[in-house]
């Protein structure tokens, strides 16, 4: 991999001294797409069903007669599941479900004065559209990952959909449908990418429209949840896969390299990174990964992934220095493999998730952690967090006060709308006073 060599730099400018623009970045960002998807976008908005039907025999090449997937389908994909596939997906839900259901949150209500009150009642979204990608690869974990929290938050209504699939005769591959039935989910769309996004945004003569959209995907799924941000709800920029594993030179170059490996194949954008301070464990991986990139099914798209501009070796004064970097670099993905692993991680700022030490590579969390796979890329990690039951709640915050809890803060309020040049809003106090400042 690439080689850039930050010693000596530790003090140069950007967040805790790191300039990020030194740091591998891909060469398609979000933002170039996002010209890409615009139309796409609109046209979803116009002609509904007839655009979707449209981009799935372009981008797809499928010919679909329509989108929504028959319960049949569901029902069939789940008789007909491998059974080790079934078992593996229950235990990536039991798991999941231990975890999100202790995200729940619960009203509470503070007494502020005497019969004045304020309660946080948190409410679930109406009605979600959960994306699963399945271009390059199939995501039943997606299934997993998206579900499980929107159901831990009681979600009334919920659709997924996922890109139609050539050998499957249109419909979404047959794991997620099952994995969907698994769960209980009845409504599936085959559609993909940024029009999938665009239907649960605007709706469409099939599909209602959606108050969230959440889930991950490729370049195209994260620039239309920027584009349509506002018009509906997002979780994060959930977009290609990085990793970023801080190691120094206990760490072992066999499973640094099989990790990197493990998230470049989910795309040719996919970044990994390793940040480290010992140049021999840089050499140590690079030799890995010349036998294992090799032997590895999806080996061009690795290669291709692992050679791009948003992968490489950062070479790093110490480990110190190394944790300003990969807090810098706020990757979705984020390995400690150092002596004491533990209290390095317990550093970390910005990362969509960290795994600790030896025994806790990524694929474990993609899978059957507990943890949420679904995780904020390019850098957004710095202000985003991963799916959790919390992505899918609105607080809203219920204002009860008696007559005497309100005589008693008026002339607060009062002055203040004053100072704002917005005295109406302290008449509307006055107003249940009989024009007058209570107490005044
Ligand atoms: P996908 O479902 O995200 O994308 C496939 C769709 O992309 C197609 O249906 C098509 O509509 C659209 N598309 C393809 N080429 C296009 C083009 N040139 N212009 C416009 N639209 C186009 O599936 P994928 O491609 O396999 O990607 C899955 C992505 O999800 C990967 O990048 C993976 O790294 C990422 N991922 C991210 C997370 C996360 O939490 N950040 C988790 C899992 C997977």
């Amino acid at each position: 991999m690439t080689r850039i060599d930050l010693r000596g730099t530790a003090s140069s400018g950007g967040p805790g001294g790191i300039d990020r623009d030194l740091l591998p970045r891909a060469e398609l960002d979000v933002e170039a797409a996002l010209e890409k998807v615009r139309p796409i976008c609109e046209d979803v908005r116009h002609r509904g069903t007839a655009a979707l039907i449209d981009y799935a025999r372009r981008f797809d090449g499928v010919t679909l007669d329509r989108v929504r997937v028959p319960a049949e389908a569901l029902r069939r994909a789940l008789e007909e599941l491998d059974p080790a596939v079934r078992a593996a997906l229950e235990e990536s839900v039991r798991r999941a479900r231990t975890v999100h259901s202790a995200q729940r949150r619960t009203d509470h209500t503070v007494q502020v004065v005497p019969g004045g009150t304020v309660t946080e009642r948190w409410v679930p979204v109406e009605r979600v559209g959960l994306y699963v990608p399945g271009g390059k690869a199939v995501y039943p974990s997606s299934v997993v990952m998206n579900v499980v929290p929107a159901q831990e938050a009681e979600v009334p209504s919920l659709a997924v959909a996922s890109p139609p699939q050539a050998e499957f005769g249109g419909l979404p591959h047959p794991t997620i449908l099952a994995a969907c039935a698994l769960l209980g989910v009845d409504e599936v769309y085959a559609a993909g990418g940024a029009q999938a996004v665009a239907m649960f945004a605007y709706g469409t003569e099939d599909c209602a429209p959606a108050q969230l959209v959440t889930g991950p995907g490729n370049i195209w799924v994260a620039a239309a949840k920027r584009l349509l941000k506002g018009r509906i709800g997002i979780d994060a920029e959930a977009g290609p896969t990085e990793i970023a594993i801080l190691a120094d030179a206990t760490a072992d170059p066999a499973h640094v390299a099989a990790d990197l490996i493990s998230q470049a194949e989910h795309d040719t954008l996919a970044a990994a990174v390793l940040v480290t301070d010992s140049e021999e464990l840089a050499t140590a991986v690079d030799a890995e990964l010349s036998t294992r990139v090799a032997a590895t099914k999806h080996a061009e798209r690795v290669t291709e992934a692992l050679a791009g501009r948003q992968s490489g070796v950062v070479l790093v004064d110490d480990v110190e220095h190394g944790l300003r970097v990969v807090d810098a670099y706020a990757a979705e993905h984020l390995e400690i493999q150092t002596a004491d692993a533990a209290a390095v991680a317990a550093r970390v700022r910005n990362a969509g998730a960290v795994f600790v030490g030896p025994y806790a590579p990524v694929s474990l969390g993609d899978y059957c952690a507990g943890s949420n796979h679904v995780l904020p890329t390019g850098g957004c990690a710095c202000h985003s967090s991963g799916l959790s039951v919390q992505s899918f709640l609105r607080g809203v915050h219920v204002v009860d006060y008696s007559r005497d809890a309100l005589a008693e803060v008026t002339h607060h309020v009062v002055h203040l709308a004053e100072a704002e040049d917005l005295p109406a809003h302290g008449a509307a106090l006055t107003a249940r006073f009989d024009g007058k400042v209570p107490g005044a």
